[in-house]
């Protein structure tokens, strides 16, 4: 019947939560990459770096070699010695490791240490910038020829002696410098200023070359399809730079990662059962909030609050298919009256049964409450007036039919007010409407339901009407006080009577107090117009008693209206005294639902009244709010059963007993018993047999016009005779 909470924030919040999860672990993995690319470009720039130290380191000791080897030419006698001079090349070469070794002199002549050896690799600029610079280092000159050419000048007494060179094959470095700094796959190789490869132990990856910044650092370079690490770090000789090259070992971070996600992936399992046991909690702790919030006790259906926030919903989707539909509601009648008698367990049975009936007669698209303790509210669909008609006759016949056991069966009246909803009014206003046209209905006529829309405008009308004419029809003393003799079973005569209003309208004629003491409720003109009957009243018997006539106490009601009216019991007083009527002769009445309202009130109106010598009845008692309790708690002289309780006591033996066993109880309270309604003989006979003391009903008199009344009263003669 109700829906928890939406589901869909809890997967919002999963969703969510597994999306924040994955963005860190990207994140992350971003991270780790990067620091890992940091990491690889350092280890290739210190792996280039301690290359690029020994090859210098390498050049510099040649250097120094030729260095020594020339200054221990210019101490030669004999540079010329051309013999001598190549014998001690030769011998330098191999000391030394070199490839080659040679000396030039100034006029061109050269020897070298081995006799085939040819001076194509030894150009002009390189023997003036070894002048300049004091020494030289070069790639070979001849073509195809992979050497170093490394040249030191030779002076003798301060003058160009000539210069010195030694050459030495790349593999000699290549091999010489051949390390593995970072264990795997590094290369290297040195490049000139122009680009071009010198040398290197695998230069397949020179295109890098192109990518990689000239300065000190390193970088990462893509080379057909390949990722790789270069460093680049200058070299003391020539602009040359030493290049060492890795390839990317790529998805380094995958071990990190793995442990990673593994413990994001935890934390979400340790989460998600956290949460889902939060979740779970929170659900039980929200069914039962809703539980308490939303859902009648009592049926198990939704309450007047879960119906209110699922009205609009409904109704939208009733508006969006354009289906007329109607707020209905239904109304167990005399409910209390019901609890009263059969005790709340079976009231509650009888709850149950209804909700049951309504749960199956009620649509998927349709909405159901139950509003308040006797009261459900519909949202029905009305796509057809005669066929919802129809509806909603099967659905009161089903409820109205109770049966606890073969034993047990119960009619109990139930009603239905409709409110076809027409217009765009607040939620409140079509419940009034329902309201309305649930009491517009005409029980009494055999009428079970009503539509808002015709009683409403009949209503409306007849009582602007009234209200219109009300306080000229009590100037022109339109309203008349008839009186109904109350029979006494004792001594067989009228022992009381009670005086009951109508209108007298020159166009409607004589209209029912029903019809308009509601109204009078209403707009408060019942405090009034119950005055001038108490007045009326008074009037007749104080003129009876002057005419030396029989009198009868008379019974005056007065609407609840008056208990809030401090001056109310002066006011009575007041007109008693005034035509000095004993106070006796006057019983107020009223209805016992007001004693039920404020209890603390009515005991002080009744201590009031009893003190100036009043008797009170309490009214219609076992028609709506009864309750033994009252009685016990308020002393009432007279309690006056409703027609209703009679019409009870012709449905089974078992109500008799109930009815004569209330009669006994509130006979031992002292109160008088005056019965109501009492329409047949066997009535009659009943009620005298479980000890009732009055009867007021039309077997014996109908309410009478006071002259017809007075007449029976001096008659003292009753139509029926027992
Ligand atoms: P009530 O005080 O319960 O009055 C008794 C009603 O029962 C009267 O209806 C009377 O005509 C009706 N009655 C009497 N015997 C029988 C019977 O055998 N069978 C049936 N079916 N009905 C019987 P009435 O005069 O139409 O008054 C209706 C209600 O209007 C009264 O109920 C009372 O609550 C109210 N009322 C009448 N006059 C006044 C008044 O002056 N002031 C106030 N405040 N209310 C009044
Ligand atoms: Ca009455
Ligand atoms: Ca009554």
């Amino acid at each position: 019947m109700y829906k928890t909470p939406a589901f869909r924030n809890i997967l919002l919040l999963i969703f969510t939560a597994v999306v924040l999860v994955s963005l860190s672990i990207v994140l992350y993995w971003k991270h780790l990459d990067n620091v890992l690319e940091q990491r690889e470009k350092a280890d290739i720039f210190s792996a280039g770096q301690t290359l690029a130290k020994e090859f210098n380191y390498q050049i510099d000791a040649e250097l120094q070699v030729l260095a020594s080897v020339g200054e221990s030419l210019e101490g030669l006698p004999r540079v010329e010695d051309t013999k001598g001079l190549m014998l001690y090349l030769a011998r330098q070469k191999q000391r030394n490791n070199f490839e080659m070794m040679g000396f030039q002199f100034p006029d061109g002549k050269t020897y070298f240490s081995d006799s085939s050896a040819q001076n194509d690799f030894l150009s002009a600029e390189a023997i003036s910038a070894a002048y300049r610079d004091n020494y030289y280092v070069s790639r070979s000159a001849a073509h195809d020829d992979k050497r170093i050419i490394i040249v030191k000048p030779v002076y003798r007494n301060g003058n160009k002696a000539g210069v010195l060179f030694a050459a030495q094959l790349t593999a000699f470095y290549e091999t010489a410098l051949y390390r593995e700094p970072v264990p795997g796959y590094t290369q290297w190789f040195i490049a000139g200023a122009d680009g071009d490869i010198i040398l290197g132990r695998n230069n397949a990856a020179a295109g890098c070359l192109k990518q990689i910044p000239p300065d000190n650092g390193a970088a990462r370079c893509s080379l057909s399809g390949r990722d790789y690490f270069i460093s680049s770090v200058p070299l003391e000789y020539n602009n040359w730079r030493l290049l060492a090259l890795q390839p990317n070992p790529g998805h380094r971070p995958q071990k990190q990662l793995t442990a990673a996600v593994f413990m994001c992936v935890a934390i979400i399992i340790v989460l998600g059962v956290l949460l889902l046991f939060i979740i779970l909690a929170y659900r039980q702790h929200s069914d039962a909030l809703y539980r308490s919030a939303f859902i009648y006790h009592v049926t198990g259906l939704g309450n007047h609050n879960y119906f209110e926030s699922n009205f609009a919903r409904t109704a939208d989707a009733f508006r969006k298919n354009k289906i007329p539909f109607a707020l209905t509601a239904v109304n167990i009648n005399r409910f209390k009256a019901i609890n009263d008698i059969y005790g709340f367990e079976q009231g509650d049975k009888i709850l149950k049964h209804a909700a049951r009936i309504l749960k199956e007669e009620v649509k998927e698209n349709e909405l159901l409450c139950h509003s308040s303790a006797d009261r459900f509210l519909l949202l029905l669909a009305c796509p057809d007036r005669a066929e919802f008609n129809a509806r909603i006759e099967k659905i009161l016949s089903r409820i109205s039919h109770f049966c606890q056991d073969e034993k047990l069966c119960l009619e109990i009246t139930v009603n239905a007010g409709m409110y076809l909803v027409d217009e765009d009014v607040p939620f409140y206003i079509m419940i009034d409407r329902a309201n309305m046209a649930l009491n517009s209905i005409r029980r009494d006529a055999g009428q079970t339901f009503a539509f808002y829309n015709d009683a409403y405008r009949e209503q409306i009308k007849l009582i602007s009407e009234i209200e219109s004419k009300m306080n000229a029809a009590l100037a022109d003393g339109q309203f008349k006080v008839f009186i109904q003799p109350k029979y006494d079973f004792k001594t067989r005569r009228i022992e009381s009577a009670e005086a009951l209003v109508r209108w007298q309208d020159a166009k409607k004629g004589l209209i029912p107090p029903d019809k308009f003491i509601p109204v009078f409720e209403k707009n408060g003109f019942v405090l009034k117009l119950d005055m001038f009957v108490l007045e009326e009243t008074v009037k007749l018997l104080a003129r009876r008693i002057k005419e030396g006539r029989r009198v009868v106490p008379v019974g005056v009601n007065f609407s609840r209206l008056h208990l809030e009216d401090a001056r109310f019991i002066d006011a009575v007083t007041e007109i008693v005294d005034r035509y000095n009527l004993p106070h006796n002769l006057i019983e107020l009445e009223i209805t016992e639902s007001i004693a039920f309202d404020s209890g603390k009130t009515m005991r002080g109106v009744l201590d009031a009244l009893h003190a100036r010598g009043f008797t009170v009845a309490m009214d219609d008692f076992g028609a709506g709010y009864s309750s033994l309790n009252i009685l016990k708690d308020l002393n009432f002289d007279c309690v006056k059963l409703d027609k209703e309780f009679l019409t009870r006591g012709e449905t089974s033996e078992r109500m008799r007993h109930i009815i004569s066993g209330t009669v006994e109880m509130i006979k031992k309270l002292g109160c008088v018993i005056v019965t109501e309604g009492v329409e047949t003989k066997e009535q009659v006979e009943f009620l005298t047999a479980i000890g009732c003391d009055l009867a007021q009903g039309y077997v014996f008199s109908r309410p009478l016009p006071s002259a017809d009344f007075e007449h029976l009263l001096d008659e003292d003669v009753l139509k029926t005779k027992l």
